[in-house]
């Protein structure tokens, strides 16, 4: 059991807590990183990156985030490993309690925990999850070479996702509850075009359906949701892509301000929570862009807010 004392702790390593590792360690802050359960975020479940600027090639998200970790370390950042579950921001330096049974006192700590998949919260859907009921389709498309798959979801990760199953699956149907889709009609295009893909619109997942002894799916209940009525699809596998929430749970009762969906709360155009010394960049203070580049953009803001505050407090 370590106590590590340090003036920047930043929790989460995705594309904002890596720029503010990055910004912190050049302003010679020696941050120290703390990277939970997925090193990199949730840009280490997607494949092809098209829309990261400097990159005129596609490249891959998990290789994105190795070179930006890598970055954070070469100009002075320090990264563990760890779960944060205990956290004290009543007092500065703040106190944080790792599931290693260290502890981190920070005089200043960037939240930058990122948001993760969400669920339908159906019995049916939770009883077949790794049997064939997925939340990413970049961990689990492998496994469907040659199957029949739905999405479900209307996002862009719903027809990003549809489309990388195409590499596998023999037919990709998307099911969404309205009648159009608010992904980016570039990528709309590309999967209305696709021989392979074929989309049920104002419909809801209903029930999987599956067996039980080898538990695996076997297709789906399917509700229209105009109609009422009810058409069960045969289906080798079904990939939920309807959303997000943010990793927040550790931050209840710590006096930070969540809106109701649990998103962490930020004085608007700057990283700044309500406590001082504790700011908030990328996927857990942001639901409308929730990019990469925005969520680096943010980290960057954290970091210079933060070196300021250091700054005048010494000063
Ligand atoms: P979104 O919130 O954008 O989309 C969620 C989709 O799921 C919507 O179509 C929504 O329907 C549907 N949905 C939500 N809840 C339910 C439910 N209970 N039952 C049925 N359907 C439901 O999430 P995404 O994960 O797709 O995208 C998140 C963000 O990440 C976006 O900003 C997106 O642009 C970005 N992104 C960018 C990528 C890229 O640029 N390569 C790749 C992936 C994501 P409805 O439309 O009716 O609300």
């Amino acid at each position: 059991m370590t106590t590590h004392r340090t003036k920047i702790l930043i929790l989460g390593s995705g594309p904002a807590g890596a720029t503010a590792a990055i910004y912190t360690a050049r302003a010679n802050l020696k941050p120290i990183l703390v990277h939970g359960m997925q090193p990199g975020g949730q840009m280490t479940i997607t494949t092809d990156v098209e829309n990261y600027p400097g990159f005129a090639e596609a490249i891959q998200g998990p290789w994105l985030m190795e070179q930006m970790e890598k970055q954070a370390v070469h100009v002075g950042a320090t990264l563990i490993a760890d779960t944060i579950l205990e956290v004290d921001f009543s007092k500065r330096p703040f106190t944080l309690k790792g599931d290693s049974g260290d502890t981190y006192i920070a005089d200043v700590v960037i939240i930058s925990t990122g948001a993760q998949a969400k669920w339908l919260g159906l019995p049916t859907e939770e009883k077949y999850q790794g049997y064939g009921v997925s939340g990413c389709a970049t961990c689990d498309g492998f496994f469907f070479r040659g199957k029949e798959v739905l999405v479900i979801g209307g996002g862009n990760t719903a027809v990003e996702e549809a489309l990388f199953l195409t590499n596998f699956a023999t037919k990709v149907t998307v099911i969404h509850r309205r009648d159009s889709f608010r992904a980016e009609k570039v990528m709309q295009e590309r999967l209305f075009k696709h021989p392979k893909v074929e989309v049920i619109w104002d419909s809801a997942l209903e029930e999987v359906l599956g067996t039980e002894d080898p538990r695996g799916v076997t297709g789906a209940k399917i509700k229209n949701l105009k109609t009422g009525k009810i058409t069960e699809l045969k289906a080798d596998g079904i990939f939920i892509a309807i959303g997000h929430k943010p990793n927040t749970d550790i931050f209840k009762d710590t006096g930070l301000e969540m809106d109701k969906d649990g998103y962490l709360v930020t004085k608007p155009g700057t990283p700044k929570t309500a406590i001082k010394g504790v700011f908030a960049a990328g996927d857990v203070q942001d639901k409308t862009y929730r990019q990469a580049v925005t969520a680096a953009g943010t980290g960057c803001m954290a970091a210079l807010d933060a070196a300021r505050l250091l700054e005048e407090e010494v000063a």
